[in-house]
């Protein structure tokens, strides 16, 4: 699938430090990359409801890093996926009278569109569930062949059996001795997130309540695919992932990346069939987790309907920028409330920016600047402290009376390559 078209990155003189990253799963800072290759998976949007902020700080997020990645000088590949098929996708078509393909199709490009808008640097792998199928029935015929996976008969449906049903096939945790390592949480809270986000641990006929589906045998008026051996149905959510990145990327990879939602049932689950898939005990370096965004006392989501999309904002007249630096002041791993008046400091301080750099008055080097702004960004994507060096030669720059246009000029491509920022 193609992701959306990205814009031209101003390219600014010397290289970046290394970006070191706080881990999910170990707390630490650790560095990013090892060698003259960064990779990245990022979980995408299921496309029933795009794009809202919590989407656009997680993207944002992962944006930094790609353009602290690429100021290093290494090579970037970045993989992210798109859950263009799952129950919440087709219980709103359903609720709603849409072609469940026709909704991802619309929400899908909005998401593009707003992803484009936003400055976001497309990754060099953007793929559908849907167009996956086939890599995906592959690796669960071998988790079934290899004992790691089985099939659990159809609720009031035949027993199995080579005349009867086939089933849905669930994943044996039992037979991954590292699961649970990534979240590093406690049974009994394992459980809880598993049932609230997607999982059922009541199923009859699964040999541990955690085990997670990873093909849905097709079901009366439920889209379904050719699933060879496994027979028509679809993919379950966790095996999709760990198979994209796996295709894309290769083991290990660098980075597992989104929101921290995801950190459990998802990540923890993708990382255990990344490891039936490839046999590594780390599949991924690090895991890195973004905060969510709230609105009116709660994180923003579908179900509270508290949701604040990116496309509103802009169709607004809101300046992509501003809607771009009022989100990225905020440090990726933290959780936070948006009011709205985010939006006007933003504005404000873009209008500083464009105005200093535009009549800059001083014999100022940014180098100096240049150089914070990538020690900040290295310092675990700390984006508020890049700012706040802008901030500072800005302010430093307008008291001053000589003219030193070339100074402005690397400073202005630094913002844009490293912050997102075009001041023209
Ligand atoms: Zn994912």
């Amino acid at each position: 699938m193609h992701p959306w078209t990205g814009q031209v990155v101003s390219v600014i003189p010397g290289k970046g430090e290394v970006p070191r990253i706080q881990d999910g799963i170990t707390g630490k800072l650790i560095p990013s990359l090892t060698g003259s290759q960064a990779d990245l998976y990022v979980c995408g949007i299921t496309p029933y409801d795009a794009t809202h902020l919590g989407h656009a700080f997680t993207y944002l997020a992962f944006d930094l890093l790609v353009r602290a990645w690429r100021d290093v000088g290494v090579t970037v590949r970045y993989a992210q996926g798109l859950t263009d098929v799952d129950d919440p996708l087709l219980e709103r078509a359903s609720a709603t009278g849409q072609d469940w393909r026709e909704l991802a199709r619309s929400q899908t490009a909005l998401y593009k569109s707003d992803m484009a808008a936003l400055g976001v640097i497309p990754p060099d792998a953007y793929r559908g569930v849907v167009e996956s199928v086939p890599l995906i029935v592959a690796a669960v015929e071998r988790m079934l062949g290899a004992g790691q996976a089985y099939r659990v008969a159809l609720p009031g449906g035949p027993a199995l059996g080579p005349d009867s049903g086939l089933g849905d096939v669930y994943a044996d945790l039992s037979t991954d001795r590292w699961f649970g390592s990534l979240s590093g949480l406690n049974r009994e809270t394992q459980d809880r997130l598993f049932a609230e986000r997607g999982g059922d641990p009541g199923r009859p006929g699964k040999r541990q309540r955690l085990d997670p589906l990873l093909w849905r045998a097709a079901r009366s008026g439920e889209p379904s695919w050719d699933g060879r051996s496994l027979g028509p149905g679809r993919p379950g959510w966790h095996i999709e992932c760990a198979v994209i990145a796996a295709n894309e990327l290769g083991q290990p990879f660098d980075v597992l990346g989104g929101g921290s939602d995801l950190a459990f049932p998802h990540h923890e689950m993708s990382t255990s069939h990344s490891r039936a898939i490839g046999g590594l005990e780390a599949p991924t370096r690090l895991t890195m987790h973004t905060g969510m965004v709230h609105y009116l006392g709660q994180k923003m989501s579908k179900s509270v309907g508290n949701l604040v999309f990116v496309s509103e904002l802009l169709g607004r007249g809101v300046d992509p920028a501003v809607l771009r630096l009022a989100l990225i002041g905020h440090h990726y791993r933290t959780n936070w409330e948006w009011s709205g008046r985010e939006l006007a400091l933003a504005d404000a301080r873009l209008s500083r920016w464009r105005d200093g750099i535009g009549a800059v008055t001083a014999q100022l080097d940014s180098t100096a600047t240049i150089t914070k702004i990538r020690a900040a960004l290295a310092n675990d994507l700390d984006a508020a402290a890049a700012i706040a060096a802008v901030d500072d030669w800005i302010s430093t720059a307008s008291t001053g009376t000589d003219r030193s246009p070339y100074a402005a000029g690397d400073l202005r491509r630094a913002i844009d390559a490293l912050l997102g920022i075009k001041l023209y």
